[in-house]
């Protein structure tokens, strides 16, 4: 499956801005969490979409990264990024 073809079946696709909560509690959080369980238990492309934002924001700093993706919230790609060095 090419690119085109995953996100032309992303259940995001039709709500965007549901799944760009902004700020971390109260309502906001309540939608990031509704996104996040709609990501894993909903979307048949929830694998795809969670490579491809993880290699895309690869070595991203925290505050480029933004939105719900794959499932996961900015910190938690944050956590998964490959490029990330731990302090020993
Ligand atoms: S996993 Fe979530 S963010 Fe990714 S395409 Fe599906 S609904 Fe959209």
């Amino acid at each position: 499956m090419n690119t085109s073809d995953w996100k032309a079946k992303a259940i995001c696709a039709d709500e965007p801005d549901f799944w760009y909560p902004v700020g971390n509690s109260g309502p906001a959080k309540a939608d990031a969490d509704l996104a996040k369980w709609i990501c894993n238990a909903r979307c048949y492309v929830r694998a795809q979409c969670r490579e491809d934002v993880l290699q895309t924001e690869a070595g991203w700093p925290m505050d480029r990264r933004h939105g719900i993706a794959g499932g996961l919230s900015p910190s938690e790609r944050l956590a998964l990024d490959p490029t990330r060095t731990t302090a020993a």
